[in-house]
């Protein structure tokens, strides 16, 4: 039987989790397990491969890995795939591509592959081919000799989205094996769909726009979990798809199903806080699926803002509308847990509108989290629109139009940028480096430009928005994996408040055990 392994590893990223103190956020290795390569391996396995994964794999040391690969490519090894959810940095990527170099020199013959949702992700990885977007069909091609391979930077691309799509999906089932060793506590990967119906100006996912029928078979839903509570007794996921509530119908069938198992899950994922709001039953049947934690891209508190990237709900009514979700899911769930994603520098935003939304936030959503980015703009997209690739965002595409946007660039010089202007702290590195990234294009707008959006969100942090603020939705389980807290008690806390020394203690013994239990220990 042909043979593959596929290495899966999430880096935690501690800036984005709404603080700036390394050693008091969550762990750089993420107890997440890989979603993608647990689903890619499920899908090979149909077609008669035998696919092992190995999570963490950053985790293991250089002998550690060696002994790990050692032990298993054999003959029938064709490839060895990278999954990558968001691109490694730091001391992760140096291992990264130390543990590549090694894996090519000592098997030149085995294909290593990588796949992410862009090329971006990846391309600073030593591999032999890359392939980006939903990964199924893309692998299967490239494995199969049919893959349509193109050259980007001097790298073998397989543009999955476009040449070998593989949403939306009707069968999204992910299988885990004993050789996983997946533990009661793990927080699994689910995907109730694939794909969005909406079309945000400033999202850069390839698959959004959709029409019709992008939901899963439903009925194997109930099997998939409740195979994992069975022989696993796990109980926890985060929804992968791209907006949880994109169609009352889906969440009123996956209630259905839910409310069967012998358990009551505890799920999260993307939420659309706008449709949550406007559609009762929407509530209803998230409360039945046992879905209380919510990521909201609300993105604005600024009513033309909003309008103009196509999330014009009245503000005031927004506003409501939060305070309510939040009472509704702690009576019907007894947890509730939100993470509001704001975007600093939309156009027509102001300085003013920005701290009247943080205000309110702070005033009455305090123990939710909060997170922010700048407004992001690839400065390759039209170098990567010609490519074919597509995940190009409305205001990528369009900007120099001048619509919203002035179509010049700015200079450091011109705005005054320097690093001087953070303080010394983890701060500087943190917006500075962000500033200065390379594929960041320097826009500039009436009211904002790319610059300035990090001088407000240095003001943001150095007044404290963002103190004691709850963990946020995604990175709970970081907290129950491990076992350091439960769901009750996780939510009690703040990034300023929870026990740092035991946590890393704890996470660092779970994935010790992982670890011994792949090498036979
Ligand atoms: S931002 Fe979210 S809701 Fe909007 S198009 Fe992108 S994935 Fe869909």
């Amino acid at each position: 039987m042909e043979h593959g392994i596929i290495l899966g590893c999430l880096q935690a990223d501690s800036c984005s989790q709404g603080s700036l103190v390394p050693d008091r956020t969550c762990p750089d290795i993420n107890l997440k397990r890989s979603g993608g390569a647990h689903k890619i391996a499920t899908f090979m396995r149909t077609k008669g491969w035998d696919i092992e994964v190995l999570d963490y794999w950053l985790a293991f040391t250089t002998d550690e890995f060696e002994q790990f690969i050692k032990s298993r490519v054999n003959k029938d090894t064709k490839f060895i795939g990278v999954s990558v959810t968001f691109g490694y940095r730091g001391k992760y990527l140096k291992r990264a591509q130390d543990h590549l170099t090694w894996l090519k020199e000592e098997y030149p013959d085995v294909m290593i592959v990588a796949g992410s949702k862009s090329l971006i992700d990846t391309m600073n990885l030593p591999c032999d081919y890359y392939v980006a977007g939903y990964g199924e069909f893309g692998l299967y091609h490239l494995l199969n000799g049919t893959a349509v391979i193109s050259d980007f930077m001097g790298k073998k691309f397989i543009n999955a989205d476009k040449n070998h799509p593989c949403f939306p999906q009707k069968d999204l089932v992910v299988r885990y094996e004993d050789r996983d060793f997946i533990q009661p506590t793990d927080n699994l990967t689910l995907e109730l769909s694939r794909g969005c119906k909406f079309k945000c100006k400033f999202c850069q996912y390839n698959a959004i726009g959709l029409r019709g029928d992008i939901d899963r078979d439903m009925k194997s839903l109930y099997t998939e979990l409740k195979e994992n509570y069975e022989k696993w007794g796990v109980t926890s996921y985060h929804c992968a798809d791209e907006t949880v509530n994109d169609n009352t119908e889906k969440l009123r069938r996956a209630a259905e199903e839910i409310k069967k198992l012998p358990f009551k899950p505890n799920l999260g994922g993307f939420t659309r806080a706008d449709l949550l709001i406007s559609r009762e039953d929407d509530k209803k049947y998230l409360a039945e699926m046992g879905y209380w934690a919510h990521y909201y891209g609300i993105e604005t508190y600024n009513q033309k803002s909003g309008s103009v990237i196509g999330k014009g709900m009245d503000r005031d009514k927004m506003k409501q509308g939060l305070l309510d979700i939040r009472d509704y899911f702690w009576k019907e769930c007894g947890r509730y847990r939100s993470t509001t994603s704001l975007i600093i520098g939309l156009p027509y935003e102001t300085r003013e509108s920005i701290f009247e939304g943080l205000d309110w936030h702070k005033e009455n959503f305090l123990q939710e989290n909060l997170v922010l980015f700048p407004l992001f703009l690839n400065r390759f997209s039209k170098q990567l629109e010609s490519q074919g690739v597509t995940s190009i965002s409305e205001f990528e595409r369009t900007w120099e139009d001048g619509d919203h946007f002035h179509n010049h660039t700015i200079t450091d010089e011109e705005v005054g940028a320097n690093p001087e202007a953070f303080p010394d702290t983890g701060l500087r590195q943190y917006l500075w480096g962000n500033y200065k990234q390379n594929a960041a294009l320097p826009w500039s707008h009436d009211t904002f430009n790319w610059w300035t959006t990090h001088l407000v969100l240095r003001d943001i942090y150095l007044k404290d928005y963002m103190v004691n603020r709850g963990i946020m939705s995604w990175e709970l389980f970081n907290f129950t994996t491990p076992g350091t807290y439960d769901w009750d008690s996780v939510l009690q806390l703040n990034f300023d408040n929870y026990d740092a020394v035991k946590l890393k203690s704890d996470k660092d013994l779970f994935i010790q055990n992982y670890k011994n239990s792949k090498l036979n220990i």
